[in-house]
């Protein structure tokens, strides 16, 4: 029989403004669509390589490369095994990883004509509600966000720039929505990052997110018992075994596939998260309605999403998963749950 077909294209993604976190402006993003093809039956998966991680669309693609005769050595439908094999070709390039484990779920579900969620035994109805991230603007421009978002009902707002609090005063001067923060590692002095939060606490703030870098762990620990608001790691936790030293430095985690390395290994994560007593949320990068699909999937078992990766892009290759009043709507297609989408595609 036929060796299972893999084919790999790097897509430019355009964003609908420019997205701005503590580290940086972008306009676009390079993403890196994969498929494999076997008995008939397509799998598709999506990498949003981050530098944060030293990832590129590059890098991406190199991996693929050499992880490809894997696709080989070991049935599909033995996606347990393959899994494994596939984190464990090399250190890192984690983004490379998730698109093959997307593409292999989406090829196993559809190989048994089931959407993801409903291989997995979840029920659709306890989706959360997700939230929409405002990037690092003039305050002016974000209110104008702010507005654009109107029909989200929690806000995600990027800080860590030397503009907080004008910039938390001129959304607050708009709407009363709830707000989560993300700082992406901008606070690096400890004392300042508790006078950041003690004052986010009076503004409707529901928890902070990685509000230190990720190697300051004894600085992190330190805010959080002090702290008035949760704190959720995000650029310190990458996968399974990095959960367990999180455990009374942060009150919960932020999974996202392209950071585990994909579907098999986010699931491995929510399970320790919940032995831990850590909350969950589950988040993203900049990525289109295909790997936005395969982990809005999985919110079901998660108690926060920030799946809004794909709400950004000016174009989007694929589509599938809703918001309805902010509300994620999983398809009954079967596979991870989106189709190229061959209006904009
Ligand atoms: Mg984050």
């Amino acid at each position: 029989m036929k060796n299972p077909q893999l084919e790999v294209e790097i897509r430019e993604l355009k964003l609908r403004h420019a997205w701005g976190i503590s580290r940086g402006v972008a306009t676009s993003k390079e993403n890196v669509f994969v498929s494999i093809e076997h008995e008939g039956i397509v799998g598709m998966g999506e990498a949003g390589p981050n530098s944060r991680y030293d990832e590129s669309a590059e890098s991406t693609v190199d991996f693929l490369d050499k992880a490809r005769t894997l696709l080989n050595k070991y049935p599909l439908w033995h996606f347990e095994d393959l899994g494994w094999a596939i984190l464990e070709q090399a250190p890192g390039q984690t983004a490379a990883k998730a698109a093959l484990d997307i593409a292999l779920m989406d090829w196993f579900c559809k190989k048994h004509d089931l959407p993801l969620y409903r291989f997995l035994g979840l029920n659709p109805a306890l989706t959360p509600l997700t939230s929409f991230s405002i990037g690092i603007d003039t305050p002016e421009r974000m209110q104008q966000k702010v507005h654009e978002a109107a029909p989200y009902p929690i806000l995600k707002i990027k800080l860590g720039s030397d503009n907080d609090e004008a910039i938390i005063r001129a959304i607050r001067a708009v709407t009363d929505k709830t707000i989560r923060v993300d700082a992406n590692e901008g606070w690096t002095d400890r004392q300042e990052a508790l006078e950041k939060v003690e004052w986010l606490a009076t503004e409707k703030v529901e928890f902070i997110e990685q509000p230190m870098p990720a190697a300051m762990v004894d600085e992190t620990a330190w805010l959080r018992e002090r702290s008035p608001l949760p704190l959720i790691a995000d650029e310190s936790v990458k996968g399974s075994k990095d959960i367990h030293q999180l455990k009374g430095v942060f009150d919960g985690i932020n999974i996202k596939l392209m950071k585990s390395g994909g579907i098999q290994e986010a699931l491995r994560m929510i399970r320790i998260a919940r032995s831990l007593d850590l909350s969950i949320m589950l988040g993203c990068m900049v990525e289109s309605s295909l790997a936005i699909s395969a982990a809005a999937a999985l919110s079901p078992l998660v108690d926060y999403a920030d799946l809004d990766g794909n709400l950004l892009l000016a174009e989007d290759p694929y589509r599938g998963v809703t918001v309805a009043e902010g509300k994620l709507m999983l398809t009954d297609v079967a596979g991870v749950g989106a189709v190229f989408n061959e209006i904009d595609g």
